[in-house]
């Protein structure tokens, strides 16, 4: 059998000052070229894992494997981090006063200065900031300065980049932007992508596969489409979608017939109707959300999420009929 890309076997890293922390028996595999997502909620570890598979912290049990050598632990190395990755830092690790092209030459070896010129050129193109060649880092806005740092991190041709919440600090469009970005330089030039991410959008729009964590354990994983349409686990369709669980019991007003004690359900496998019935829910809260509306819904203190995406069509206040189109089944 071929020795897997990155491979983790029984990993586990747990902070001393806290034993509870950290990661627990993560078994996963990597393969070369593909964009990979790490979601999950904040303090799941997700930090962790990924400097794991950097190399700047070494596991307490289990052995981490990148092209079948052992992964290299901070005090295996002069320099922590794997050769043949790299980090794109939330901080940036810009120097500040320097230009842009000297910031990203600066990664290159001496050896050719041509070749280094055009080298950075190209990245600089590739990433759309070559107009922006000749400014000083500090006349950057946010979005720009990310760019670099990102043209920074690949212009060595890493095989591996590890992105830690890459989009936190940019606003909707730089984001939209930058996962385009991303997305395009992980086609184009075929490095491994490894993100974390707390928001899940990032991950079901660029991901290959994703790894769902939660208390430090990996629960699930899979390619986007098929986590979302069937979750193993409530926790992954409430972190994915705006998914909520009912009890089964209360699910039978609205004509579900299940065995198991819980049921999930998305907001758009809801579809409502303004026909005239007693176990109708009420309109508690509309939520406009530009082209549709989350509509909150409350009956007996039960409260569900719908999509409307007609907005204005309902009042709140309004008593609606609901039907279940789709739920999922959990004990
Ligand atoms: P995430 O990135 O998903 O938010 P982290 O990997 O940063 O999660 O943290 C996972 C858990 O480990 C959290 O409970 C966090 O408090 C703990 N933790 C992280 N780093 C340290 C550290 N250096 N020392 C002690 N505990 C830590
Ligand atoms: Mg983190």
């Amino acid at each position: 059998m071929p020795e897997s890309f990155i491979s983790l076997k029984n990993v586990s890293k747990h902070y001393s000052v806290d034993l509870d922390a950290g990661v627990s028996d993560i078994n996963l595999t990597i393969d070369k070229g593909e964009f990979v997502a790490i979601v999950g909620e904040s303090g799941s570890g997700k930090s962790t894992l990924l400097k794991l598979i950097f190399g700047t912290l070494a596991p307490t049990a289990g052995e981490l494997t990148f092209n079948g050598a052992h992964i290299p632990g901070p005090h295996e190395k002069l320099l922590p981090g794997h050769d043949s990755m790299k980090m794109l830092s939330q901080d940036f690790n810009l120097n500040l006063y320097a230009k842009v092209y000297e910031n990203i030459e600066s990664m290159l070896s001496n050896e050719n200065v041509q070749e280094k010129k055009q080298r950075s050129l190209d990245m600089m193109e590739l990433l759309g900031i070559g107009a922006l060649a000749e400014k000083r880092i500090v006349e950057l806005s946010g979005g720009e300065q990310q760019r670099v740092a990102l043209a920074r991190a690949i212009i060595t041709r890493p095989e591996v980049l590890l992105l830690d919440e890459p989009f936190s600090q940019l606003d909707a469009v730089l984001k939209t932007q930058f996962r385009a970005d991303l997305k395009r330089l992980g086609n184009d030039l075929g490095i491994t992508i490894i993100m974390v991410s707390h928001d899940p959008v990032d991950g079901l729009t660029l991901a290959d596969k994703m790894f769902i964590l939660k208390d430090g354990k990996l629960i699930e994983s899979g390619d986007p489409a098929s986590i979302y349409d069937k979750p193993s686990h409530i926790y992954t369709a409430r972190l994915l979608g705006n998914a909520f669980s009912l009890p089964s019991e209360e699910a039978k007003t609205m004509g579900i017939k299940s065995k198991a004690a819980n049921v999930m359900i998305y907001p758009e496998w809801i579809q409502l109707k303004s026909s005239w019935t007693s176990k109708k829910y009420e309109i508690e809260e509309i939520f406009f959300r530009g082209f549709y509306e989350d509509l909150l819904l409350e009956r007996k203190g039960i409260r569900i999420h719908a999509i409307n995406t007609k907005p204005g069509m309902y009042k709140k206040g309004q008593g609606v009929q609901v039907v279940i189109e789709r739920y999922l089944e959990f004990d």
